[in-house]
C-alpha cells in the first residue's frame, strides 16, 4: 500500500481529488493477501472518461466475481497529480487497495484510442514498470491490452507483453485458468507466455520475426517459437444474450463523461459503411433479448440509483424489437423518470414512435450522422442515407419540439470534391430552412444547427484501409472552405485538429518500427495527446525526427492491394476478397445492401458459426 500520509498531502493540492480517492458506491475492495491473482484494470486517460468506458465495467465485475481474483482500477493521473506523486515518490496506485501497480499479476491496458499510447509509457514510468517487454523480469507484472485499437497492435507491440484480439469476456478468464497453473508449476514468465499463446485470440509479439523490403513494406511475418500460431483469430462471443453482462456498476462521486447506465443491446452491425472499422471487426451481429434487457435493466437501475439508461450498439435503431423494448422500459421507469436515450441515431431507421415514447421523459439534442456532404460521396461510402431520409426526420422532430440538431460529417473521403464539401454546409442551411418553414407558433425553442466535421482516418479492416489520409493542407484547406462558406448564426461548424488526425492515421496504420517513436515523444513530454491543452504536435515532429520514421509512410501512402499490411496475420473472419470487392465497388460508386435484406458474403459465417448469419 502507498503511503497514506503521503497520499492526503498530495490530494489537498490536486483539483480533483475524487479522482484518486475510490470507496465508491459497488466498488469491491478485497484483501489482497487472500487472493490468488492481483489484476489492475488500467484505463490510459482520466477517471472521468475511464468510467464511462463499458469494458471496464464488464470485466471488472466479471474478474471479481472470481474469487481469488482481486480486480481493481487504475487510471491516468492528471498533470497535477503526477506533480504531486513525483514531489511525494508515491508510485501509480491502483483505487480499491491504494496498492501500487508494480505489485499485481497484471496490468490490463485497453486500447480504446491510439492518441492514448504516451499515457499508458506514463503509467508504466510513474507505476515503476519496465517500458519495453523485453526489459522485465520474472517478477514483474504481465502487461497485456484489448480492445479495438488491438486490431493493430504493432506500433505498441515492444511495450506490451500479450495482446487479446476481440470479445474480452471469455478469453480473459481463460488466461486467469492458465495463470492460476503456473502460479502452481515452478514454471518461467516465458513458459507463461508460451502457453497463453496457445489461447486463440491472444498475440504474444515477441513471439513473432517481421522482415521487411527495400521499400520498406513488410516482405514477411513469422512465429519463432511452435506455440505461436501464424494467424491469430478474434475471439468472439457467440451467444451474447447468456453471456456475462454486470447487474451493478460503480457509481462515481463526480460527474462522468457518461452518467447513465450503459445498456449493450446488440454487438456487430450489418450496414456495410465502408469507414467503419467497428462495423467490420465486431461482425456478426448478436443481439440481446428484450427479456434478457429488461432483468438486466432492473438490476441496474435498482443497484446504481442511475435515471437514465442509454440503450448502447453500433446502431441501436436497427435492433429487432426496438419499439417493445422501449415501450417497456418507459412504461416500466416513467413513474421513477428514468429515461431511456439513443446514442447517434441512423436517419434511415429513425422510429418517429420510438422518439415519441423516449421524450415522454426527457427531450434531449438530436445527432444524426450523414457522414458525407452529397449522395454520391454517401453511396461510395456505402452509408446508405439520402437527403430525403434526414429532412423527414428532421421535419418530424422540429414538429415534436426539437430545436437542436446536430450532425456528423468527415472530410477528406476517397474521390472527395469541393462540391463534396460544400455539401456540408447545403445539408446544415436545409436544416435550417425546413425549420423555419414551418408556421411560427409551431417553431418551438430557439433553432441550433451543428455541423462537425472530422478528419478521415483510412482504419484498418476497412474496404479503405488501401487508401493514404488526406495531407494536413489538403485538410486545412477543406476547413477553411467551409468556415468561409458557413456564415448563419444559426449554423455552427466544428472540425477536429488535423495534425491530431494525421498522428492519430499513422498509429492506427503503422508497425512495430513505431514504438521507438512512441517512446522518444514520451521522453520529450508528450502525453494527454487527446486533450489540446497538452497536445504538443512539434514534439512529436522532434520525435519522429530523432528517430529517423517518416510519419507520410504510414499516413499518407497509398497501399498495393497485394502489400502485406502491419495487422494482416489477424483474422477478423472477413476475409481481404470481400474488402477487395468493397474497395472497388467503392470507386464504381456502387452500394452494398444491409446484409439483413440478404447475406453479402462477407465471409464471417464461414469462420465464425453461431451468429445470425
Ligand atoms: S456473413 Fe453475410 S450476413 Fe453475415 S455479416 Fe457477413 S455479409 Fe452479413
Amino acid at each position: 500500500m502507498i503511503d497514506i500520509d503521503k497520499f492526503d498531502r498530495a490530494l489537498k493540492r490536486v483539483e480533483k481529488p475524487a479522482r484518486y480517492i475510490g470507496m465508491e458506491k459497488n466498488s469491491i475492495k478485497k484483501d489482497l493477501d487472500k487472493v490468488k491473482i492481483k489484476f489492475a484494470f488500467a484505463f490510459p486517460d482520466i477517471y472521468e472518461v475511464g468510467m464511462s468506458h463499458l469494458g471496464l465495467h464488464i470485466l471488472y465485475n466479471l474478474l471479481n466475481n472470481e474469487e481469488d481474483i482481486a480486480c481493481e482500477r487504475v487510471f491516468a493521473p492528471w498533470i497535477d497529480m503526477e506533480e504531486q506523486m513525483i514531489e511525494e515518490e508515491l508510485p501509480l496506485f491502483t483505487l480499491e487497495n491504494k496498492e501500487p501497480i508494480k505489485y499485481f499479476d497484471f496490468i490490463g491496458f485497453t486500447l480504446q484510442y491510439e492518441m492514448s499510447y504516451t499515457n499508458i509509457i506514463n503509467m508504466l514510468y510513474l507505476g515503476d514498470v519496465q517500458i519495453l517487454s523485453k526489459n522485465r523480469k520474472e517478477t514483474d507484472p504481465f502487461v497485456i491490452a484489448g480492445g479495438p485499437c488491438a486490431y493493430n497492435p504493432e506500433p505498441i507491440a515492444d511495450i506490451i507483453d500479450f495482446f487479446v484480439i476481440g470479445d474480452g469476456e471469455e478469453v480473459i478468464l481463460e488466461i486467469m485458468n492458465k495463470y492460476r497453473k503456473f502460479t502452481e508449476s515452478n514454471s518461467s514468465r516465458l513458459n507463461f507466455l508460451k502457453e497463453v499463446s496457445k489461447i486463440e485470440g491472444v498475440y504474444v509479439p515477441q513471439f513473432y520475426r517481421i522482415d521487411y523490403k527495400e521499400d520498406d513494406t513488410i516482405d514477411k511475418m513469422n512465429p519463432i517459437v511452435e506455440e505461436a500460431s501464424k494467424v491469430i483469430k478474434k475471439r468472439m462471443v457467440i451467444n451474447l444474450d447468456k453471456s456475462y453482462y454486470p447487474d451493478r456498476l460503480v457509481v462515481p462521486y463526480i460527474e462522468t463523461v457518461h452518467d447513465r447506465i450503459p445498456l449493450e443491446i446488440f454487438r456487430g452491425c450489418t450496414r456495410g459503411c465502408r469507414f467503419c472499422q467497428a462495423g467490420m471487426i465486431y461482425r456478426p451481429v448478436r443481439e440481446k433479448s428484450v427479456n434478457t434487457l429488461l432483468n438486466m435493466a432492473d438490476e441496474l437501475i435498482k443497484n446504481t440509483g442511475y435515471d437514465d439508461i442509454s440503450l448502447t450498439s453500433l446502431s441501436s435503431c436497427d435492433y429487432s424489437e426496438l419499439q417493445s423494448l422501449v415501450l417497456q422500459l418507459i412504461s416500466k421507469y416513467e413513474k421513477e423518470q428514468v429515461g431511456v436515450s439513443l446514442p447517434s441515431l441512423r436517419l434511415d431507421s429513425f422510429s418517429l414512435d420510438v422518439l415519441k415514447e423516449i421524450e415522454k421523459v426527457r427531450k434531449t439534442g438530436l445527432t444524426f450522422a450523414p457522414e458525407a456532404g452529397t449522395q454520391r460521396l454517401r453511396d461510395i461510402i456505402n452509408k446508405g442515407v439520402t437527403e430525403e431520409d434526414l429532412t423527414t426526420a428532421v421535419s418530424y422532430a422540429f414538429s415534436e419540439g426539437w430545436s437542436t440538431i446536430k450532425l456528423y460529417f468527415m472530410i477528406g473521403l476517397p474521390t472527395e470534391t469541393e462540391e463534396d464539401i460544400l455539401g456540408i454546409r447545403d445539408l446544415g442551411y436545409k436544416v435550417k430552412d425546413i425549420f423555419f418553414s414551418m408556421p411560427k407558433e409551431k417553431r418551438k425553442g430557439n433553432l441550433k444547427v451543428t455541423l462537425s466535421a472530422s478528419c478521415f482516418i483510412p482504419k484498418p479492416f476497412t474496404p479503405f484501409q488501401w487508401i493514404g489520409q488526406n495531407s494536413m493542407n489538403e485538410f486545412n484547406e477543406k476547413i477553411y472552405l467551409l468556415k468561409n462558406n458557413i456564415r448563419d448564426k444559426k449554423v455552427t461548424f466544428n472540425y477536429h485538429d488535423s495534425k491530431l488526425s494525421y498522428l492519430e492515421a499513422i498509429l492506427a496504420r503503422g508497425d512495430r518500427r513505431l514504438s521507438k517513436v512512441l517512446i522518444k515523444a514520451w521522453e520529450i513530454g508528450c502525453k494527454f495527446d487527446g486533450w489540446s491543452e497538452t497536445f504538443d504536435f512539434d514534439k512529436w515532429m522532434r520525435a519522429f525526427k530523432e528517430e529517423g520514421i517518416d510519419g507520410d509512410f504510414y499516413a499518407l501512402r497509398n497501399r498495393e492491394l497485394d502489400e502485406v499490411l502491419p495487422w494482416d496475420f489477424i483474422d477478423i473472419g472477413i476475409n481481404k476478397e470481400y474488402l477487395i470487392e468493397e474497395f472497388k465497388k467503392a470507386t464504381e460508386e456502387e452500394l452494398t445492401r444491409d446484409c439483413r435484406l440478404g447475406c453479402n458474403n462477407c465471409g464471417i459465417n464461414k469462420s465464425f458459426t453461431g451468429g445470425v448469419c
